[in-house]
């Protein structure tokens, strides 16, 4: 019987199992560190750098120390920590080398991004439409997340620097790296057990899901490009430049998200102020073009409209009337 096994499903998850997996996943070259029992957050540092007073936390002596610094391989460390109390295992996945592909399901009432409507449902669904594009993915460690989510682990290549993203690979699938961690099994958190779903050893990471988080950003391939049919009704002139506004959107990358939306929000104001579209379909559109950004949790629903509102506020300032320049006049 495995350590993950010896959970209880519906009990609490003993210190010995947490200790013995944490021990394995070391001999692994995992580095491990503690989360708060029942959470999935880190159990230290208690505090913020910004409130590090290098005495009251042992570790921070000579500076602040984070978890990614304290997590560790060290059999002796681990067996100290996990004696202790029952914490969560942590895997620090940037000291261990590993790159994780999580696929998530999405929240209760999420808005499915325009460009997934009708082709996927999960993470898993999104997952199965990249790989159907490119190539099968190998067999690998695998874990089943409380949330319904699934976590591949691979080993990350050389020479390539890898992040965290959130929704680059696409929507509902973030992946974890140089400076990530994933709560690993048998850990139980508040919404459940996190579970082993196959032991393979982790493989190489495939070098198309590299080259998709460190190249240009792209829409999913096969993608048709879905015109609303709102949209058809309104000039070729006002159509180009509601197009451009929600291009830019939805290729806004972290950081510029938000702003980007309020800019486009501005823009299609004047175009509503003008006449040259109704605010309903100026919403919709803009709202549209930020559902992955709300996907990969840039902001929420709310947000996204709070913003499209008050950048639409803004641009009624300056009503704004496209005029279709002059047909060319053809020879008789
Ligand atoms: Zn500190």
């Amino acid at each position: 019987m495995t350590a993950t096994n010896a959970a209880n499903a519906a009990g609490q998850v003993p210190n010995g199992a947490l200790l013995a997996s944490a021990l394995e996943y070391a001999a692994r070259g995992w580095a491990v560190f503690p989360l708060i029992p029942g959470g999935k957050r880190p159990a230290a540092p208690r505090h913020p750098a910004h409130e590090c007073d290098r005495r009251t936390d042992f570790w921070c002596r000579n500076g602040h120390t984070g978890w990614q610094e304290r997590a560790t391989t060290d059999p002796g460390r681990i067996t100290r920590a996990w004696s202790s109390r029952p914490y969560g295992l942590g895997i620090a996945t940037g000291p261990s080398g590993l790159l994780v592909i999580d696929t998530d399901a999405p929240k209760p009432g999420a808005r499915t991004p325009a460009e997934w409507q009708g082709r996927a449902t999960s993470g898993e669904e999104v997952l199965s439409a990249l790989v159907a594009d490119h190539e099968p993915l190998p067999d690998t460690w695998t874990v089943r997340t409380p949330s319904g989510g699934t976590h591949r682990y691979y080993l990350r290549p050389d020479g390539v620097e890898l992040g965290n993203t959130a929704g680059r690979l696409g929507w509902l699938i973030d992946t974890r790296a140089a400076g990530g961690y994933v709560v690993a099994p048998p850990t139980r958190t508040n919404t459940g057990l996190y579970e082993v779903t196959s032991y393979a050893a982790p493989a190489p990471l495939p070098a198309w899901v590299a080259d998709l988080l460190t190249g240009p950003a792209a829409p999913p391939p096969g993608t048709p490009r879905t015109v609303t049919p709102d949209l058809d009704r309104v000039t070729g002139y006002v159509r180009a430049a509601v197009e451009g506004e929600t291009t830019r959107v939805r290729q806004a990358t972290e950081g510029t998200r938000n702003h980007a939306l309020f800019i486009a929000a501005v823009a299609l104001g004047q175009l509503v102020a003008g006449g040259a579209l109704t605010e309903t379909t100026a919403t919709a559109l803009l709202l549209d073009a930020a559902a992955g950004h709300v996907a990969a949790r840039a902001f929420t629903d709310a947000e996204a409209l709070a913003t499209v509102r008050s950048g639409m506020r803004r641009g009624a300032n300056n009503p704004r009337t496209i005029t279709p320049r002059p047909a060319h006049h053809r020879a008789a």
